[in-house]
């Protein structure tokens, strides 16, 4: 079985942007500019925060957080998001959820220029991305991270069938639709399954490509996959392990070890979809750069 490495692509697509941001700085004098608000003192996002930060100054971006209390009142994170919206050093804008429950998550999305939107959560985004303008859109960085790493494995999608168990905003409706597309990467035949889908194994046995997006540990089965599928797992879930240090480990939504032996490609948890999704939004804001700056 083929092990899809998504920290060996990350690291490759880490340099090329590297690379690209020290080309452009060359010829314009200006890097990529990504700012990312965090609300409260939530310890994951904090720690996806600082991993974002980080990977940005790695590959020569300029990197800001600005961090809030979490008692902060919409119309101020409002207000600060316009304020971003109009420096031209911001080339992306990106504020990290789960938000205080006074804020509200979909105004906040509403805010942010789509132009500037590198998580592509934004409805202009997702409906260009839907119409099938991927040139002229963001795409949200796990989908996109998953269709990247489908590209660099000459993974063959056309024709294939393609079941995405999960239907949330940010991971399975825009997964579903990118696989929709007419593209050389994509054009497959689509199925959803969600939490009210009548007999998920009926469907996911017949997908030629699996991808699991639901948050539960070891969902898929091996018994739920087609010999030779491939297997994208974009699950991340913390389960209680008293050999480690911290107590626990992550694991996916895909049984590893009973899938493996039947799937032809997966993806590992770590080590697969997560380590691109960073690398994707990088990719973003590099893209507005771009856009922004006529390069
Ligand atoms: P959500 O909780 O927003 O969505 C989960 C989806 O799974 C929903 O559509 C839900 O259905 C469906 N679902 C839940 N339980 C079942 C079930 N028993 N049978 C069928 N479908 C079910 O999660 P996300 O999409 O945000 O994330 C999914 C997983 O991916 C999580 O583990 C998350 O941590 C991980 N993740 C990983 C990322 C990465 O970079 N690797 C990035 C983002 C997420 P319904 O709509 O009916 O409720």
């Amino acid at each position: 079985m083929l092990i899809i490495d998504g920290k060996k692509v990350s690291l490759d697509l880490k340099n090329e942007l590297k690379a690209s941001v020290e080309k452009y700085q060359a010829i314009t004098g200006k890097v990529p500019g990504l700012t990312v608000i965090i609300v409260g003192q939530d310890p994951a996002s904090q720690v996806y925060v600082r991993n974002k930060a980080k990977t940005c100054k790695e590959i020569g971006m300029i990197s800001t957080v600005i961090e809030m209390p979490a008692e902060t009142t919409e119309e101020h994170l409002l207000n600060t998001i316009l304020e971003l919206n109009n420096d031209p050093a911001v080339h992306g804008i990106l504020v990290q959820q789960p938000l205080p429950k006074q804020i509200d998550e979909f105004l906040v999305t509403l805010a942010i220029d789509p132009s500037k939107d590198v998580d592509g959560f934004h409805p202009e985004n997702l409906g260009r991305l839907v119409m099938g303008h991927l040139d002229k859109c963001f795409v949200s960085c796990t989908p996109y991270g998953i269709l990247e790493l489908l590209g660099r494995y000459n993974i063959e999608t056309k024709g294939k069938h393609c079941v995405v168990v999960g239907r949330s905003n940010i991971v399975g409706k825009p997964m579903a639709n990118l696989m929709l597309q007419k593209l050389d990467a994509t054009n497959c035949t689509v199925t959803i399954c969600h939490s009210a889908t009548k007999n998920i194994p009926e469907y996911t046995r017949q997908a030629d490509i699996l991808i699991a997006a639901i948050g539960k540990a070891g969902f898929i089965t091996a018994d739920m996959v087609k010999p030779g599928a491939v297997v994208i797992d974009v699950g991340i879930n913390r389960i209680e392990d008293a050999s480690t240090k911290s107590g626990y480990r992550l694991v996916g939504d895909v049984d590893y070890d009973g899938v493996s032996a039947v799937a032809s490609a997966m993806t590992p948890v770590p080590g697969g979809v997560g380590p691109m999704t960073i690398a994707m939004l990088l990719k973003n804001t590099l893209q507005s750069f771009q856009r922004i700056n006529a390069l």
